[in-house]
């Protein structure tokens, strides 16, 4: 039924690869390419390119997303079909972190047009700008802006140098006193689809190429702040100390012991920094500083495990005759992924016999963002050992050509689909 041309499309997808990761090049298989700079930019040009090769008009909006359009001469106005990810990476990362769903998407219209198809509604390849955060410390910027989610002071947050964001913005080609025109009216984006390594070891584990995701899980994040009382290591008796830092160990052991507790679930727990004072080796600790990350999918779960974590915290406490304050820095619930969706793309998997086992995903992507305007799938792509943001993330040949294949798949399926009333807003095709 599908035209897809397996080893043109692989070779396509593989040589760009190529050619993105010379741009930021660190090493044989090292990139640095961080967000808004000007190698960020040169990898942009490069997408633009592409897009229009593969037979889109190509426009960078004023939040620096770059967005490919192919037109729907039945539909000119209908909500769009939105593919995408992002081209800028971390400081130490690898060639395939985002770069495989702009690439993958690309390809995948390129030949939806060499087929001689007509979508039902436009479809749109987006490359995201600043996904990754790191240089203005919060990411999915060019997907939050789409969305309207953008938060006070965002432009104003400086990198390294000293340079805001709204300047960095503006070198780059966007524009921030225009942000708003870079905002989706509600009801445009008919569904959007995101192509992405997974970055973890469970499609490995499972020996499989590409895997189904559920949803996004939704991070709890907490700073705890244990205060004790200073004293000389040698001398005050053990049943005498208030010691802050052997608190904090009693309860992030506690931690990993309550989360463990849910094996064969998502939930995950994580204490991944820790601060204390003063810190010599001949004085008990007074004050110790933690931060906690807790993640599910199940927010029940989540909420009931916090509620656990609070007893310990409170418990230890008072064992040790420590004084606490909890801080919430972020409460993000979990975004599920459409079901509709999720059964194009099983039955599009099914069509070319490919295994699709489902998983959530612990990271976020621009899909989080983009889940608060419109339904939202993803697809995953087997990472090797699960290494990402490192230059030895790999994801193979044979596995990224199937990722594209079932994300053309997928979008061929919904660019030929009409979604009405007809169908009770189900999508439905319009091919036999
Ligand atoms: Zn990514």
């Amino acid at each position: 039924m599908s035209a897809w041309d397996r080893t043109t499309s692989r070779e396509q997808v593989l040589t760009r690869i190529r050619k993105l990761a010379e741009i930021g090049k660190i090493s044989d298989t090292g990139v640095s390419r961080l967000a808004m700079t000007p190698l960020d930019r040169q990898a942009v040009e490069l997408a633009r390119q592409w897009m229009k090769e593969a037979g889109m008009s190509v426009r960078l909006d004023a939040a620096g997303n770059l967005i490919g359009r192919l037109e729907s001469p039945v539909a000119p106005d209908a909500p769009v079909l939105m593919l995408g990810s992002h081209l800028d990476t971390q400081p130490y990362a690898g060639r395939f972190d985002g770069i495989i769903g702009v690439l993958g998407a690309i390809e995948a219209v390129h030949a939806f047009v060499s087929e001689g198809l007509v979508p039902q509604r436009p479809i749109e390849v987006v490359a995201f700008s600043d996904e990754e955060g790191c240089r203005f410390n919060k990411g999915i910027f060019g997907s939050r802006a789409m969305v309207g989610r953008l938060e006070e002071g965002e432009l104003e947050r400086v990198d390294g140098d000293g340079i805001t964001r709204s300047e960095a913005l503006s070198i780059f080609g966007g524009d921030s006193a225009r942000l708003d025109e870079a905002k989706y009216a509600k009801g445009s984006i008919a569904a959007y689809l995101e192509l992405h390594i997974e970055q973890g070891p469970v499609l490995e584990s499972l020996d499989a190429a590409c895997g189904l995701v559920t949803g996004i899980s939704g991070p709890l994040w907490l700073t705890v702040e244990l205060h004790g009382f200073a004293g000389h290591a040698g001398s005050v008796p053990m049943s005498m100390r208030r010691d802050a830092l052997a608190g904090a160990a009693r309860i992030i052991a506690g931690l990993q012991d309550l989360v463990r507790a849910e094996a064969g679930t998502p939930a995950v727990g994580t204490a991944g920094t820790l601060q204390l004072f003063p810190g010599s080796r001949n004085i008990i600790p007074e004050r110790v500083q933690f931060t906690i990350d807790l993640r599910d999918m199940d927010m029940e779960r989540r909420n009931r495990l916090e509620a656990k974590l609070r007893e310990l915290i409170d418990e230890v406490a008072a064992d040790n005759g420590l004084t606490y304050s909890i801080r919430e820095d972020t409460n993000s619930p979990p975004r599920y992924c459409d079901p509709e969706l999720m059964d194009v793309i099983r039955l599009e998997a099914n069509g070319m016999g490919l295994q699709l086992p489902e998983l959530m995903s612990g990271p976020f992507h621009d899909a989080l963002a983009l889940s608060y305007a419109c339904p939202y799938a993803m697809i995953f792509v087997r990472s090797k050992d699960g290494i990402s943001h490192n230059p030895q993330e790999y994801s193979s040949a044979d596995d990224i050509a199937e990722g594209v294949e079932l994300l053309y798949r997928t979008m061929r399926s919904l660019a030929l689909s009409i979604q009405g009333e007809r169908s009770g807003g189900k999508w439905e095709s319009t091919t036999a």
